[in-house]
Formats: C-alpha cells, sequence, structure tokens
C-alpha cells in the first residue's frame, strides 16, 4: 500500500518510507500541564491516534513518543515571564508537582473518554533534566551556544550560517529579528533572535536544578530534542504538533537538535494539525472560549467527539459548532443499532483503508463508513461495517463506552429487537394478547416500528 503524507518541511504530499525497515519512530508534542486538556489537545491527540493505528495495521512496529511538558514552559512561549505550571500553582495554593499531577490525571481521563491509545512513552521534562543538560554542553562544545550570567543561549545566528534557520516555519532570520527587536532592548543575548536552551532560574523561582552553569531550568524546546533523541535516535521518521508549535518550537527543536548531534536531519516528516473553531471564532483562552473534555462527560459521548474531530481533514480547520455535534450523535445514534454483542472482527480491505493512507483522510474514510452502514442496514457485511468502524476507534468492542451510551440512549441492538419479536410471537401463539401489545409497545418507546406482512414481523427504526 502506497502511504502518503503532507510533510510540513518539503511543503508537499510525500510517500511515506520509514528510515529503518519495519519500524517507525513517531514523536508528538504532548501538552504542558497547567489547566484542563480542551478541544485543543482532544485533536493533535486523535489525529496522531489513527496514524498510530493504521501504522501498526500495516504491520510496522511503531514506538509512539508524546511527551508530557511540566517544567520550563513560560508565559507566552517566551523567554521570559513566569513559569506556567508555578503560575497556576500559586492561584491553587498547590504544590508546582501537585498540579502536575492533577493536569496529567485529567488529560489521561479525557483521552480514555476520546478512546485514544497511550503512547509508547510518556517522558516528562522533569524526569530528563540530565539529558537536557548533556545536550546543552554538547551545543556549547559544538560552538553554536553560549552562557551568559547562568543562562546559555542558542547562537541562532551562528548557527544560520552553518544550517538554514526557518527552515521548518518559512520564517527568514531577518523577519524574525524585526519581530523581537522591540522586546528584548535589555536582553543578555547576543542577538535578539537567540533563544534560551537553559534558564537562570532567579530566587522566587520554584522548579530549579544544579547545572554546570549554576541553579536553573532548562528551556522549553529542549526537553522534546533531547527525549526524541534518547528514545528515537538522532534521526527518526514522523514529528507531529499542532500547527501553533511549528514557530518557535519545532523551529528551535531542529535547530537544538542539529547544534547538538551533527545530524542533517532530525524528524523526516513533520505532520502539523490545524486549529479548531467555536461557530468560526478563534478558540483561544484569551477569547474565553475554551472547551474543556471534562465538561462534556454526561452531555456528549467521547465517541461523538471522537466522530466529529474527524469529519474534517486533519489540515483543515474544524469549527466545532451545534449542527456538527447533533450530524454526530444521529450517526452513532444509528451506527450504534448495528452493533450487537456477536459481531465477529473481520479484516478491514485495503480498499476501504485507503483514504487514510492518502494524507489521512479521514472525510474520506468516514464516507466509506457511511455506504459500509447503507449496505449493513440491508444485512450486507454487518461484520466490515463494525470492524471498519473499530479500526479508527469507533463502536470498538473494548469501548466501555458502549454499555453507557446505550443505556443513555435506551437503543437497542438488533439482536435485541429480535429477540423480543421472537418473545411477541410466541405471546401471540399462546393469543397472550395483552403480552404482545406491550411488547410492541416498548419497541415502539426505543424507536423500532413493527409491522406484521404475510405471516412475517417486519420492523424498523422510526
Ligand atoms: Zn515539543
Amino acid at each position: 500500500m502506497n502511504l502518503t503524507i503532507y510533510n510540513t518541511l518539503s511543503r508537499k504530499k510525500e510517500k511515506f518510507v520509514p528510515i529503518n525497515k519495519n519500524h517507525v519512530g513517531m514523536y508528538v508534542c504532548g501538552p504542558t500541564v497547567y489547566g484542563s486538556p480542551h478541544l485543543g489537545h482532544a485533536r493533535p491527540a486523535i489525529t496522531f491516534d489513527v496514524v498510530f493505528r493504521y501504522l501498526q495495521h500495516l504491520g510496522y512496529k511503531v514506538r509512539y513518543v508524546r511527551n508530557i511538558t511540566d517544567a520550563g514552559h513560560l508565559e507566552n512561549d517566551a523567554d521570559e515571564g513566569e513559569d506556567k505550571i508555578a503560575k497556576k500553582a500559586v492561584l491553587e495554593k498547590l504544590e508546582p508537582m501537585e498540579i502536575v499531577q492533577k493536569y496529567t490525571l485529567e488529560y489521561h481521563s479525557s483521552l480514555e473518554l476520546l478512546n485514544c491509545l497511550s503512547p509508547s512513552i510518556e517522558p516528562r521534562a522533569t524526569g530528563h533534566v540530565i539529558e537536557q543538560i548533556q545536550m546543552v554542553k554538547k551545543m556549547i562544545v559544538n560552538g553554536f551556544a553560549y552562557e551568559q550570567n547562568g543562562s546559555v543561549y542558542l547562537d541562532v545566528t551562528k548557527y544560520n550560517k552553518r544550517y538554514p534557520y526557518g527552515i521548518l516555519s518559512g520564517r527568514k532570520i531577518d523577519d524574525t529579528l524585526e519581530g523581537t527587536r522591540e522586546l528584548h532592548n535589555q536582553s543578555e543575548k547576543k542577538n535578539s533572535v537567540d533563544f534560551a536552551i537553559w534558564k537562570k532560574a532567579d530566587k522566587n523561582h520554584i522548579m530549579r536544578w544544579s547545572s554546570p552553569w549554576g541553579e536553573g531550568f532548562p528551556g522549553w524546546h529542549l526537553e522534546c530534542s533531547a527525549m526524541s533523541a534518547k528514545y528515537l535516535g538522532k534521526t527518526f521518521d514522523i514529528h507531529g504538533g499542532g500547527m501553533d508549535l511549528i514557530f518557535p518550537h519545532h523551529e528551535n527543536e531542529i535547530a537544538q537538535s542539529r547544534c547538538a548531534n551533527n545530524s542533517k536531519i532530525f524528524a523526516k516528516y513533520w505532520v502539523h494539525n490545524a486549529f479548531i473553531t467555536l461557530s468560526n471564532e478563534k478558540m483561544a483562552k484569551s477569547q474565553g472560549n475554551i472547551l474543556k473534555i471534562k465538561d462534556f462527560r454526561d452531555k456528549i459521548s467521547g465517541q461523538v467527539i471522537r466522530l466529529a474531530l474527524m469529519t474534517a481533514h486533519y489540515r483543515q480547520p474544524l469549527d466545532w459548532n451545534d449542527k456538527l455535534i447533533s450530524d454526530c450523535q444521529n450517526t452513532l445514534d444509528k451506527w450504534y443499532r448495528i452493533k450487537s454483542s456477536d459481531i465477529k472482527s473481520v479484516k478491514v480491505t485495503e480498499e476501504i483503508l485507503k483514504p487514510l493512507y492518502e494524507d489521512l483522510n479521514t472525510p474520506g474514510y468516514i464516507a466509506n463508513l457511511h455506504n459500509l452502514y447503507e449496505k449493513a442496514t440491508k444485512g450486507q457485511n454487518k461484520e466490515l461495517f463494525i470492524s471498519a468502524c473499530n479500526f479508527i476507534g469507533l463502536l470498538d468492542e473494548d469501548n466501555k463506552q458502549w454499555e453507557k451510551y446505550k443505556k443513555d440512549k435506551a437503543l437497542l441492538s438488533e439482536k435485541e429487537i429480535n429477540n423480543k419479536i421472537a418473545l411477541r410471537n410466541k405471546a401471540r401463539e399462546n393469543k397472550d394478547y395483552k403480552e404482545a401489545d406491550k411488547i410492541r409497545d416498548e419497541l415502539l418507546d426505543k424507536g423500532v416500528l413493527i409491522e406484521d406482512k404475510d405471516g412475517k414481523t417486519l420492523w424498523k427504526f422510526k
């Protein structure tokens, strides 16, 4: 099967060829755990969950690494300002590590609700400070970084002479200089475009570690360079995340990895998902329109959120609105009715999977599911329909949400409907018409219309 994926680095769709035959290394930037996970976190989680699933289906041994940022991420994603986690700790009157624990658990339970598979490794920045310090040392030795008052900066101008800076984002170093000059007038950097790879901790900074440059903490971008190298090697296949991470985060990850490892290629394929808008408005904390995943609990099923997030192509913005939710809810209500406990799983054909292999075209795949559903309602290939839904984490056998969903929606599976009809026929044979009518009314209550015709009982959904 020909697998293609859009590579932000080349700005075109490319054929996917892993660096090592049969193995794929995939690194995805995870959350900074200082607040409740929201829909913006759900989109990359689901996008790369589907990639993880189909790569494994293709027989690759996939190592999927998704980090937890629990230190070093400063306000406004900049070099200056307060640590996001420490700031939240003061607000909530907790230890920074209590904040980290609280929101890491919430992130995990949200992703469980969305039926995302766990990554192979979920490393944390605070667990890899030694590796990060080692990497800073290498960058200094290689002549690309310099120390200033206990902080260490990557010399972007020097780096740019050897490797082009802006290779991923398309930003030219001069444009970046223009944009930052005013902000860093008093900076200790040689050039305002330089960025911190290690920051000196001032006396109020809680999360701090000893280093050759005094007490400090790693720069935000550093952990991903250090942890991807540790678990996937200096060069690996796929690096993913939201489009908002392209600059500066991913651009700087590339610079650090090249400076430390002298490696030409850091990640071979860069894959980025687009944003979510809310009724066509940008979703942002500053706008106050962030939708937290935990707030959906008991209102809509995680399966509805999952399906809704797959209805747009991952590189297109997805608009979250009431119509999208009710459409997905109705679709799942219909689809769930085909499901019964004794449906066997079968191999999903390559023809059906094709859209997923073509730059992860989930809308195309969902269109295939609709076609399969139409056939399944006529009794054809029900197993294939359910298995194809399972493939992208819908209507999953292991999914505990099914029982809950069925209860909430008072849905009956086909098997249960046929059992009820058999009971009604038995009652009619015994001339117990009261019982027979009771069963008919019960079915009607659950949206099932029955009709007796030529000695047979036919049924359909209202
Ligand atoms: Zn990252």
